[in-house]
C-alpha cells in the first residue's frame, strides 16, 4: 500500500470546538493548516443535542449543526481536513512526524504528515466506572444496553426504564434527554447533593419522570446478551445496604478524560492527564507544540473556552512561526485578524 506523504506549517490534532477554531484562525492567516480529525470527528458537541449558551444563538443549536458550521468556516477559507487515525508522534525534532494509520485497528501507516507546529486539540472522552458489566460486548452488556452517550443510544430504550449514573451537568443533560424515550429514568449519585449548574438541577429535580437515588453507588450490572440489561446492584453509602434495582438500561455520565495518551511521556501533563501549558499562552513544554480545549483545560471545560484556546493557540503557533522565519508563515500580524 502506497504512504501519502503531506507537509504543513500547521496541523491540528482534533476537529472540535478547539480544533476548528484554531484552524478558521490559521488559515484565515494563510497559513493553510491540515485538521487531522479524530475517531469523532466534530468531538463531543456532535454527541449532544441542544447548546443553549454557546453565545450567538439566542435560541439554542443542536449540537452537530453548531460543528458543521465551525467545520464549513474552517475549510471556506482554506484548511484541509482529513481522517486518519493518529498511532505514533515524533516530537524529537522540528518538523514533527505524525505516523497515521486508516483506522485504529489497521496495521500499516498509510500517511505520514510533518508539521512546523502541531496544535493538539485531541479533546477528552467519557469516563467509566470501571465495573465488569460496562465492557464491550461479549465481555459486559456495553453497546447492549450500557451507553455513555444519550443523544446515540437514547432512542433504543423507548418506554423502557433507565439508569442514569452522576451528578454533574452531564449527567443531568443525559437524564433529561432520555425522559423523551423512557418510562422512568433513576439518576444514581453517589453523594447527597449534585455538582451540576442550579438551572440544570431545577430541570432534574422538578422533572416528573425522573427520580433521584442520593447516596448510591452502582455495583454491578445484570443482564445478557440476548435480553440486554436486566438489572443493577445499587449500594446505599448512607445505610450500608446493597439491593437489586430493575432497569433496562444504564447511561454513565460521570465526566470525561482528556485524549492525551498519545503524548504520554513526552509533553508535560498533570496526574490525569490534561496537558500543561505555559502561563497565558498555549505553548507546552516544546517548543512548536500547543495544546488547547479540552485536552488542555481540566477547569472550565465548556466549547465557548474551548474555541477561546483554540484560537489563542493558532495565534500562538503564527507567532512561533514568525519568529522561526518559516518562509511565509503569515501575511498578516495576530493583531488584523
Ligand atoms: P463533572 O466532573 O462536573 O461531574 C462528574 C459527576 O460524576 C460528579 O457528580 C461526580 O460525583 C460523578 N462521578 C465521577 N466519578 C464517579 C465515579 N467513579 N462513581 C460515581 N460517580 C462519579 O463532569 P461533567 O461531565 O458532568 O461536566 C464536565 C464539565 O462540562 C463541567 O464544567 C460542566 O459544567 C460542563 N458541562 C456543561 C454542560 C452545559 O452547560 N449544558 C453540559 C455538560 C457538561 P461527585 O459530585 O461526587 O464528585
Amino acid at each position: 500500500m502506497s504512504t501519502t506523504n503531506i507537509e504543513r506549517k500547521v496541523v491540528i490534532l482534533g476537529s472540535g470546538p478547539a480544533g476548528l477554531t484554531a484552524a478558521i484562525y490559521a488559515s484565515r492567516a494563510e497559513l493553510s493548516p491540515l485538521v487531522i480529525d479524530g475517531p469523532q470527528p466534530g468531538g463531543q458537541l456532535t454527541i449532544t443535542t441542544d447548546v443553549e449558551n454557546y453565545p450567538g444563538f439566542a435560541d439554542g443549536i443542536m449540537g452537530p449543526a453548531l460543528m458543521e458550521q465551525f467545520r464549513e468556516q474552517a475549510v471556506r477559507f482554506g484548511t484541509e481536513i482529513i481522517n486518519v487515525w493518529i498511532d505514533k508522534v515524533d516530537l524529537s525534532q522540528r518538523p514533527f512526524t505524525l505516523y497515521g494509520k486508516d483506522s485504529e485497528d489497521a496495521d500499516e501507516i498509510t500517511t505520514i504528515v510533518k508539521a512546523d507546529t502541531l496544535i493538539i486539540s485531541t479533546g477528552a472522552s467519557a469516563k467509566w466506572l470501571g465495573i465488569p458489566g460496562e465492557a464491550p460486548v461479549p465481555e459486559g452488556l456495553g453497546g447492549n444496553g450500557v451507553s455513555a452517550c444519550a443523544t446515540c443510544d437514547g432512542f433504543f430504550f423507548r418506554g423502557k426504564p433507565i439508569v442514569v449514573v452522576g451528578g454533574g451537568d452531564t449527567a443531568m443533560e443525559e437524564a433529561l434527554f432520555l425522559t423523551r424515550f423512557a418510562s422512568k429514568v433513576s439518576l444514581v449519585h453517589r453523594r447527597h447533593e449534585f455538582r451540576a449548574s442550579k438551572i440544570m438541577q431545577e430541570r432534574v429535580l422538578a422533572h416528573e419522570k425522573i427520580d433521584v437515588l442520593w447516596n448510591t453507588e452502582l455495583k454491578d450490572i445484570q443482564g445478557s446478551k440476548e435480553a440486554g440489561v436486566e438489572s443493577v446492584t445499587l449500594f446505599n453509602n448512607e445505610t450500608n445496604e446493597t439491593s437489586n434495582f430493575p432497569t433496562q438500561g444504564v447511561f454513565i455520565a460521570i465526566g470525561h478524560k482528556p485524549n492525551t495518551e498519545l503524548f504520554k511521556g513526552v509533553l508535560d501533563m498533570d496526574d490525569v492527564g490534561y496537558l500543561i501549558t505555559e502561563g497565558k499562552t498555549m505553548k507546552t513544554n516544546i517548543e512548536g507544540v500547543f495544546a488547547c480545549g479540552d485536552a488542555q483545560d481540566s477547569y472550565y471545560r465548556q466549547a465557548v473556552t474551548a474555541a477561546g484556546t483554540g484560537c489563542m493557540a493558532a495565534i500562538d503557533a503564527e507567532r512561533f512561526l514568525a519568529e522561526h522565519h518559516v518562509p511565509n508563515a503569515a501575511k498578516n500580524t495576530p493583531t488584523n485578524w
